[in-house]
């Protein structure tokens, strides 16, 4: 078992700030013999083991990542002979599938995807305007959505308005399980990598940049692989300031997206505990180091939370704040999605408009997050898993119980 410590990224953090709690890597995977989440080269590998030319690995590949065929004896273009003894050895392509979905009246969908061992992870489906119709009304079947993704089951940054945050840490998911959402999701809606817009917000379950070279890896199989532009991926991290670091050094990334949340330590602190690791100022010296690229702007995330950070006051500190950031970027104002037992409240409509407008008077992009599946938990911060199902009885069902649907 491998437990967060300070000194690497995997700062794991409970109520005081100061707890670890171990962070378990999918345990077993390496007997599960999944053929999805692996990149091409181990792929390479794998089909060297069993004497078939490395040439062929592009045709395992487009099976898995292209045509998304779940089951290994229906990649036809491999022989029989080949299908026959990668499945007695154990191989399965393993691509995650959906058990449950909730549908919103807004046309947001929020699944429950079940992993390997049992345990299942939240990703949401937004569909854009009129939902499957091309933008200018023609009925094309023409998508412009966005899927949000989750990085770990539960999550340990422990944010206090953040109902993910109820669940504690359960585990990291795999590189294939991130980037095995996204293909769940695809297939069930039929999606034209290509002709189809798709947008991917890593912005469900979990701080990504505390599982962050599963993250990464999933990133690089999502473009390079599946075929989703970089430029269309945005991830959105609470402040890991040793991941954004790291990140900024990548060739191929998404773009980056800091949840702020508060105009200054005080504030922050209270509201996310992590702040006491990392300040405020520490966060803007290393998002400084991201090389953006050409028109990318940084988005700074700020949840309002009535009465807690919504003063205009607090909307002229982060001005100043964001303004000596020197760098490209907006603002997206995120209205506190309510959660059961948790002690916040939303603020007024007119409070919002004028924090927005606050920000902006002061030189400051700001938008409004438009509030998406509120009404099945699929909004920012309400993912929480609901169900557990078992579906390797080999494997330990880690210890949850939901407390509410
Ligand atoms: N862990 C990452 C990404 C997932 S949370 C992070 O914290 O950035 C995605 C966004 O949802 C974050 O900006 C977070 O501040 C916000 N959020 C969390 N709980 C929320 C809630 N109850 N209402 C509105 N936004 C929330
Ligand atoms: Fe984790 Fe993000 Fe929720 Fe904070 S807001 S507890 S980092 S998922």
């Amino acid at each position: 078992m491998r437990y967060a410590d300070t000194t690497e990224i995997g700062v794991a953090m409970t109520s005081g700030g100061e707890n670890l709690l171990p962070i378990l890597d999918a345990p077993g995977i390496e007997r599960m013999r999944p053929l999805f989440g692996l990149h091409n080269q181990q792929l390479s590998e794998i089909l060297q083991e069993f004497s078939v030319s490395a040439y062929r690995v592009g045709q395992l590949s487009r099976a898995i990542y292209r045509n998304w065929i779940e089951d290994l004896a229906d990649v036809t273009n491999l022989s029989k002979d080949l299908r026959d003894r990668l499945t007695q050895a154990g191989y399965h392509i393993g691509l995650p599938s959906i058990v449950e979905t909730y549908k919103s009246v807004d046309g947001t969908e929020r699944y429950l995807i079940s992993t390997y061992d049992g345990q299942t992870v939240e990703t949401v489906w937004m569909p854009e305007g009129d939902d499957g119709e091309a933008g200018d009304g023609s009925e094309t079947g023409y998508h412009d959505s966005t899927i949000c993704v989750s990085s770990q089951i539960g999550c340990a940054v422990n944010c206090q308005f953040c109902l993910t945050a109820k669940l504690g840490i359960i585990r990291n998911l795999t590189a294939g399980e991130i980037a095995g959402q996204v293909v769940a999701v695809l297939k069930r809606h039929a999606v034209q990598i290509g002709r189809d817009r798709i947008n991917l917000v890593f912005m469900g379950m979990g701080e990504p940049f505390l599982n962050y070279d599963a993250f990464m890896d999933a990133v690089r199989l999502l473009v390079h692989e599946v075929g989703i532009a970089e430029s269309r991926m945005t991830v959105s991290t609470s402040g890991i300031m040793p991941g954004i670091l790291r990140f900024a050094q990548e060739p191929v990334r998404p773009k980056l997206a800091i949840s702020l949340n508060a105009s200054n330590d005080k504030v922050r602190e209270q509201i996310m505990p992590i702040t006491r690791k990392w300040d405020i100022q520490h966060l803007v010296n290393a998002v400084r180091q991201v090389p953006l690229r050409s028109k990318e702007k940084l988005t700074f995330e700020y949840v309002l939370l009535g009465g807690v950070n919504d003063q205009l006051s607090h909307a002229d500190e982060a001005g100043k704040l964001l303004r000596r950031v020197g760098r490209p970027l907006k603002v997206n104002l995120i209205v506190w999605n309510p959660g059961p037992h948790m002690p916040y409240d939303m603020p007024p409509p007119h409070r919002v408009m004028e924090f927005q407008a606050r920000l902006k008077h002061n030189g400051i992009p700001a938008f409004i997050r438009r509030p998406r599946g509120r009404d099945i938990y699929a909004a920012c911060g309400q993912l929480k898993r609901t169900v557990a199902v078992r579906t390797n009885p080999l494997l330990p069902v880690f210890p949850f119980l939901p407390d509410e649907p």
